[in-house]
Formats: structure tokens, C-alpha cells, sequence
């Protein structure tokens, strides 16, 4: 919380408990007080803190009996109980992730993702990032499709494919995937100076399309 959602917070809970709010203002130097509470609760956000006094406030969570005594005692709680619902939330998006990933759909070809084309850098990107020219000069920067080497992408190679336009047929050796298909993505960009940077030679004729 900062300082502002601490205030708010404390607003709130002194509401609906207002033998609180006098056990502090009773304090020799309430202030001092209310900073070491803010420290404490530095890491618990706004909105499980709010969670956290309503289940008080309700009985949902039973008030401990020495917080009646040592009124202080209920900001460790507080901070105790709002851990445990950000700790329980983490958990469930942890399992909520882990079912989506088994939901996603398997794919046959992990290249093309069965799409049969691959988005790969223009030889005139290549050459442009070999020659410092792709900072320089923006309108260097393209892709073209070539066919993936599984079966969809074969059908793409065939040139008497009604559907298919013919594509080269895609090769790890000479040319790259853009990654995320999309040529003004940074990681693609990195990924493409470090292709060129490791040495791989372009193939000159594999043509834009
Ligand atoms: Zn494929």
C-alpha cells in the first residue's frame, strides 16, 4: 500500500472499529504508531487489506481475544491474513494457468503451428542488418512467406495447388523465423542481429514474396 491506500485503508477499518481509532488517539505519539503500522503493511495491497477488515468486521474471522487488550495486536493479524489470501490467489492463478496450458491446442507442426507458411526475414533484411543499414534505414526492414517443410507446407510448394501461391520451401539454414510475426518486435529484431552476428550466411536468391 502507499501511503495514500494506507490512509484510505485506515480510514476504513477505524470506521468500524472506533475503539481503535480512540486507543490511538490515546497514544503519547500516535503518529510514530500509525508509521510503524504503514511499514508493516507496506507489502499488503489496498484492496486484501479492505478484504481483511470486512471478514473481522462480519465475524467471519473472529477477533482474537488479547487484540481486545493489546489493541496494536491487530495490524500483525491484519498482515497475517491478508498474506494468506494473496498466497491463496497466487495458488489459484498458478493452477488456472496450468489448466489453460493443457487446454491449448497441440499442434501437429511446431514450425509453422500447421499453417503450412512461416513468416521469415527478407533477404534485404539480412542485408541491411549485415551492412548497419536495418537502425539506419527503416524501409529495409521486411518478411516474406515460405513453406513450411510438413505436410500442410508442401501443399503450399505445389504449384499446381489451386489454392496455393508457390512458396519457397522454408530452410533453418538460410533463412529466419520472425519471431511473433512481427518485424518491428525488439526480440525478433535481437534474434535477427544475433542470427546475423553468428555468421549464417543468407541465401541471395530465396526472392521476396
Ligand atoms: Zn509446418
Amino acid at each position: 500500500m502507499t501511503t495514500e491506500e494506507f490512509k484510505e485503508w485506515l480510514g476504513y477499518h477505524t470506521t468500524r472499529f472506533p475503539a481503535l481509532k480512540k486507543w490511538l488517539d490515546a497514544q503519547e505519539d500516535s503518529k510514530a504508531v500509525v508509521v510503524l503500522w504503514q511499514k508493516t503493511l507496506s507489502g499488503v495491497s489496498l484492496e486484501h487489506a479492505t478484504v481483511v477488515t470486512d471478514r473481522l468486521y462480519t465475524g467471519e474471522v473472529p477477533i482474537p481475544k488479547n487484540c481486545e487488550y493489546e489493541k496494536e495486536l491487530i495490524i500483525p493479524l491484519i498482515l497475517q491474513l491478508a498474506r494468506t489470501i494473496a498466497s491463496y490467489e497466487h495458488r489459484k492463478e498458478a493452477s488456472e494457468a496450468t489448466r489453460r496450458s493443457v487446454r491449448e491446442p497441440r499442434y501437429t507442426c511446431k514450425t509453422c503451428l500447421d499453417q503450412g507458411i512461416v513468416m521469415v526475414w527478407s533477404p534485404r533484411s539480412m542485408e541491411a542488418m549485415r551492412s548497419g543499414q536495418f537502425d539506419l534505414i527503416r524501409e529495409t526492414r521486411g518478411s516474406c512467406f515460405a513453406a513450411c517443410s510438413c505436410e500442410k507446407g508442401l501443399k503450399r510448394q505445389n504449384p499446381d495447388h489451386p489454392k496455393a501461391i508457390p512458396l519457397r520451401a522454408y530452410d533453418s539454414q538460410v533463412m529466419l523465423i520472425v519471431a511473433g510475426g512481427h518485424i518491428g518486435n525488439k526480440e525478433s529484431i535481437e534474434e535477427l542481429r544475433d542470427w546475423i552476428a553468428s555468421g549464417k550466411i543468407e541465401d541471395p536468391d530465396f526472392g521476396e514474396i
